[in-house]
């Protein structure tokens, strides 16, 4: 599987295995699981897409550029500056 590249910061996202996931519906599937690296502070962080996904505009997941914590922080000061 090939790498997705982020355009926002060129930091390439990178196929790193799959993960079962139930629908509502009650019907198993998986999700892709997807590395890359935190753009404050260099720890890796995955995200998860449909199976369906292979490149960077097929999921809104891929818009991303921090790790979990650095995206709160981040909404949290916005929320502030509001
Ligand atoms: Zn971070």
């Amino acid at each position: 599987m090939e790498n997705v590249k982020n355009p926002l910061n060129d930091e390439p996202f990178t196929f790193c295995g799959f993960e079962p996931y139930q629908k509502l519906n009650g019907e198993w599937t998986e999700l892709k699981l997807w590395q890359s690296k935190c753009k404050t502070c260099d720890k890796p962080f995955t995200v998860k897409t449909p199976i369906s996904v292979f490149k960077f505009e097929d999921s809104k997941s891929f818009m991303v550029i921090n790790c979990l914590e650095h995206r709160k922080k981040k909404s949290a000061y916005g929320n502030f500056k509001k």
